[in-house]
């Protein structure tokens, strides 16, 4: 029972549970539990589709039963550390502490902290090698497991790529085994060796790692025969047959997407040299245009939904994405459901897409230029032509749009003074663009993000900018632009640095991340709570300088990440990055 700590908390509600469309699979009876979590805010998490997923597939398994679990906010921890109370899951309430495994999915580094604050409210320790039988496993999935270095303390395994098959084959082996473990008859090395004969399966404490005098990883090797010295990304086999969750839960309290959200394809045709999401999602797989709109049917009826977005990571190349689009709109008009789309190319806006979603939904259009000129687009090998795109906004306005959203990178490679103007300029012209068509110049919402060069793209030997270089950038930026229709929001770049650092470290961070989270370090990801300072003196007291993570590296050393497969060539990766230093 939780009741009595939700009088004084912050939206109690969104602890409740019991959400339109959860599962109400019953905890005791099924030889297998499962905690499914997501280590933010449940606004943030129940806006995550791959979370959704595996919960539904999960939920599917009989004898297996999946609960969630999100990260408290400060008021809940203080009240369960008050009452000396475990931290729970939301369907049943169970203590955590009760399941056999709790899955995280890992979706921002700046997540970190959070992940140690619910295992330890959940009672458990915090270092894997702490954990015997009696304590579920920890496993970690989702994006940041393209380098789960830092974390590797933490965490008995990590499942590498898309988890949708590998966690079945998981947890069908841990049914089998789960006796003999749990009496002791097998050891949790026993259990691990096991289970990390699924594939995409990463065990951090199987392997040996030797470093040189400089700290520098020099040999990364599997400390039993069986194991793999690479480990393979899981990919879905068949993702047009791939499961979703036609379920669709309703949750009782606005979350940050509060909407369907209809995968329409997975992986991008694009080879934008700086992202990473490319390499986490290859290769391209497209979902059939019948089978996406069956679904619609299905998640809408289900839910009552009256938003649906197609998401994906580059939508605009979704080889039929007018009709699809027409076929949506068309299909729900009536029920007066929008539909939505992210970030789009200019090319896909030029039928009639944009006339289309302009007939529920004037929203704004987001693109995506990354460089403010051709040139610096080049070096970023990003596709996107100005042409296209200014005769696209010019019949986005005609429909009736009202304004754009641009998001462009700094601290790029080879990045010139003319680059940052031309930021400004871009910006300007597309905001005049909409006063040639009806008379006055629109508002154009202009995000700034550092780059973060990450593991498995060809900038991931490219050092990252300084704080100092990325300020004065952001200054300048501030200090030319008058036009006040251009409103620009720039991502703070002290929480990019600990991205930066988080996502291309190795394992002596797990010492730092421990440190912060002791320190009071949680939800960094949000400028309210987050604290540089603690960070910066967590560093300080492990003695470890976070900008050598950070410097630019010869393409010779071993990289902390390099045993991961993702299916992207490391040969290929050099020749781009090559292409990135040769201008
Ligand atoms: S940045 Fe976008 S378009 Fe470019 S490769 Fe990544 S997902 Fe594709």
């Amino acid at each position: 029972m939780i009741e009595d700590l939700l009088l004084n908390v912050h939206r109690p509600a969104q602890y409740l549970g019991n959400e339109w469309n959860a599962s109400k699979k019953d905890f005791s009876s099924c030889p297998v539990s499962f905690a499914l979590g997501f280590p933010d805010l449940y606004e943030v998490g129940m806006s995550n589709l791959g979370l959704r997923i595996i919960y539904g597939i999960i939920n599917s398994l009989p004898g297996v039963v999946c609960e969630r679990f999100f990260a408290p906010e400060a008021d809940m921890e203080a009240a369960l550390k008050n009452d000396k109370r475990r931290f729970f899951s939301w369907e049943s309430h169970q203590e955590l502490i009760r399941f056999d495994i709790l899955g995280f999915s890992l979706g921002s580094e700046l997540n970190y902290t959070n992940v140690l604050s619910i295992l330890d409210l959940a009672g458990l320790p915090l270092i894997s090698s702490l954990r015997n039988q009696e304590y579920p496993l920890v496993i970690g999935g989702g994006p940041c497991t393209l380098n789960p270095e830092p974390m590797a303390d933490f965490f008995d395994l990590f499942i590498i790529g898309e988890a949708e098959e590998a966690i079945v084959q998981l947890l069908n082996l841990y049914a089998k085994l789960k006796d003999d473990y749990k009496a002791a008859r097998l050891t949790k090395v026993d259990l691990l060796i096991q289970l990390s004969k699924v594939e995409g399966v990463y065990v951090p404490s199987l392997y040996k790692l030797e470093y040189n005098s400089t700290g520098e990883l020099i040999k990364f090797s599997p400390g039993f025969p069986t194991l793999p010295s690479k480990i393979k990304k899981r990919i879905v086999s068949d993702f047009n047959a791939a499961y979703f969750p036609c379920d669709w839960m309703v949750p009782y309290v606005q979350t940050i997407h509060d909407r369907i959200t209809l995968e329409i394809m997975r992986g991008c045709p694009n080879r934008c040299r700086f992202c990473q999401a490319r390499s986490q999602y290859y290769p391209l797989r497209i979902r059939s245009k019948e089978k996406i709109v069956k679904l619609a049917d299905l998640a809408y009826a289900a839910s009552g939904y009256e938003e649906l977005s197609l998401a994906g990571l580059s939508v605009g190349d979704y080889p039929e994405i007018e009709t699809l689009v027409s076929d949506l709109t068309n299909r729900f008009s009536q029920q007066a459901v929008n539909l939505s789309l992210p970030s789009l190319k200019a090319k896909a806006l030029l039928g009639n897409v944009s006339t289309l979603i302009a007939k529920t939904k004037k929203t704004g259009l987001t693109f995506a230029p990354e460089a403010g000129t051709q040139r610096l687009r080049q070096v970023l090998a990003k596709d996107f032509s100005e042409e296209e795109f200014f005769q696209a906004i010019a019949q986005a306005y005609q429909a009736g749009y009202q304004h754009l959203k641009l998001y462009f990178l700094i601290g790029l490679p080879d990045e010139r003074p003319e680059d940052l103007q031309g930021i400004i300029d871009f910006a300007q012209g597309a905001s005049e663009a909409k006063r040639k068509i009806n008379g006055s110049a629109a508002q154009i919402n202009i995000s700034i993000n550092p780059l973060i060069p990450k593991p498995h793209t060809p900038l991931q030997w490219q050092k990252m900018e300084t704080i100092a270089a990325i300020q004065e950038k952001q200054s300048y930026l501030r200090s030319h632009c008058k036009n006040r229709r251009l409103k620009f929001n720039f991502h703070n770049f002290q929480m990019g640095f600990l991205e930066g650092v988080l996502s291309r470290g190795d394992r002596f961070l797990g010492k730092v991340i421990l440190g912060a989270y002791k320190k009071g370090a949680r939800f960094d990801a949000w400028s309210d709570y987050f604290s540089f300072t603690k960070w910066m003196e967590a560093f300080a007291e492990s003695g470890i300088d976070p900008q050598k993570y950070l410097d630019e590296k010869p393409v010779s050393v071993l990289l902390p990440w390099d045993f991961i497969d993702t299916g992207v060539d490391k040969e290929y990766l050099i020749e781009e990055f090559n292409k990135t230093i040769a201008r």
